[in-house]
């Protein structure tokens, strides 16, 4: 059984932490900035660019960036290097992206239009106070180019809901066409009306803005309640960013032949297929320059891949207490009672026996309880960055998560318990050579 406290959870340590990363991380972009700020910053890695050449010594702790929204944290064993346990997650959220030109005007007011980004509910965006982050590239006041994050820091805008008087059906039914209905209300003509880039220029004075990769982001902060949920935009998939970091951070002994690893990747949400995503050469590029610089052979490079494992962290489908139809009946993970191995026969998870196995002892070994997901044989699968990243790298790999309810709104609820659960588990992996 469990030896966790259950009382007062929202004053334990993942989760102030886990509230301080949410915030700090309106983006993808910003988690990264939220990770080196953790790693680097606060725990003495050493960041590493892969521009430059590397040297890499046994027993210390390194951080790669790729854009600053894919980022990987390692812990060198002591000795030469023979395995890697790899806990992965993901950075971005479903959400709204500014188009690269995104302000019309329509009668008098002034408009930001976005692209959908991923599959997000789109009609929990409507009526939200909504503000901007992302990253911008500018020219400086010297002429020089310059890329920086950005976050406004307040509400800018909304979507208005059409009123029901004008559009009955709305009563039980929202239809949004995304061209004409998701543009986003920031102003009215004025002698000085709303312009992005004077908004941007408020934060960071720039000469030109070149170009951006910015989103719109919900301005309410994330909130715990009666100790036990947490309901928050962006639990998919800062959750599982979070309790890869937390649990890598709070086990920084090095082993003595196994990499302890975190690899966060950006684009899960539209299919992990760019140089930054879980389908690019990252975590490869990265493996192999460690093996290099650790003077394996290609032989033990083959054999390193083979004693390694990959553990995907993405949020689970908890069964939401008024749709119970949407489960299958014996896979129906509940909030607050554990992390969830995901299955699927067709590999959208990419979980087989062997590797549900490294969770299951895991679990048994910590005390934290388990759970199986498998969808109903009449519904969809989704997938995540595990079925992904395993065929590149010839490394076996299971997909897990947090249960949360709501996935891809706006705000998702998901439960305390649960994460602290995460943490440990993730925790008991990397401290244990379970997969070899
Ligand atoms: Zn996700």
């Amino acid at each position: 059984m469990t030896d966790i406290d259950q009382n007062n959870l929202s004053d334990r340590k993942e989760i102030i932490e886990l509230l301080k990363f949410i915030k700090s991380s309106p983006t993808a972009y910003h988690a990264g900035a939220s990770a080196v700020e953790l790693c680097v910053a606060q725990n003495g890695f050493t960041e590493l660019r892969e521009n430059r050449l590397w040297k890499i010594t046994s027993g210390e702790k390194y951080f790669i960036a790729r854009d600053s929204s894919s980022f990987i944290a390692l812990i060198m064993p002591i000795s030469k290097p023979r395995s890697v346990c790899i806990l992965g997650a993901h950075t971005d959220s479903p959400g709204l992206k500014l188009k690269p030109m995104p302000t019309k005007a329509v009668d008098n007011a002034i408009l930001l239009s976005p692209e959908v980004y991923g599959s997000p509910i789109t009609p929990s965006w409507m009526g939200r106070k909504l503000g901007i982050a992302g990253q911008i590239t500018y020219l400086d006041g010297f002429g020089k180019c310059q890329t920086s994050l950005i976050d406004l820091g307040k509400t800018v805008g909304r979507i208005p809901y059409v009123a029901i008087s004008l559009e009955r059906t709305q009563k039980d039914k929202i239809e949004i066409n995304f061209q004409d209905h998701l543009p986003v209300l920031c102003g009215l003509l004025a002698e000085e009306p709303f312009n992005l880039e004077a908004e941007l220029k408020k934060i960071i004075p720039f000469s030109k803005l070149l170009s951006h990769d910015l989103f719109f982001v919900p301005t309410e902060l994330p909130e715990i309640v009666n100790d036990q949920f947490i309901f928050s935009p962006r639990l998919d998939n800062l959750l599982g960013a979070h309790a890869c970091l937390f649990s890598l951070l709070e086990s920084q002994q090095p082993e003595e032949t196994q990499i302890k690893m975190v690899v966060c990747w950006d684009h899960e949400e539209v299919g992990s297929d760019s140089y930054k995503g879980a389908g690019s050469n990252f975590l490869e590029s990265v493996l192999n320059r460690i093996c290099d610089n650790s003077e394996l052979s290609p032989q033990e490079i083959a054999m390193l891949k083979a004693n390694s494992s990959l553990i995907s962290v993405d949020v689970a489908h908890g069964r939401h207490p008024n749709y119970i139809g949407k489960h299958e009946a014996n896979h129906s993970p509940l909030l607050g009672m554990g992390p969830v191995i995901k299955h699927h026969a067709n590999q959208s998870y990419a979980t087989d026996s062997k590797s549900a196995s490294w969770i299951q002892l895991a679990g048994i070994r910590s005390g934290v309880p388990i759970q199986n997901f498998v969808i109903r044989s009449d519904t969809l699968c989704g997938s995540t960055i595990g079925n992904i990243a395993a065929p590149r790298l010839g490394i076996p790999a299971v997909d897990i998560g947090a249960p949360i309810l709501e996935m891809h709104a706006i705000e998702e609820t998901g439960s305390l318990l649960d994460h602290v659960y995460m943490c440990k588990l993730l925790k008991t992996l990397l401290t244990s050579e379970f997969t070899t």
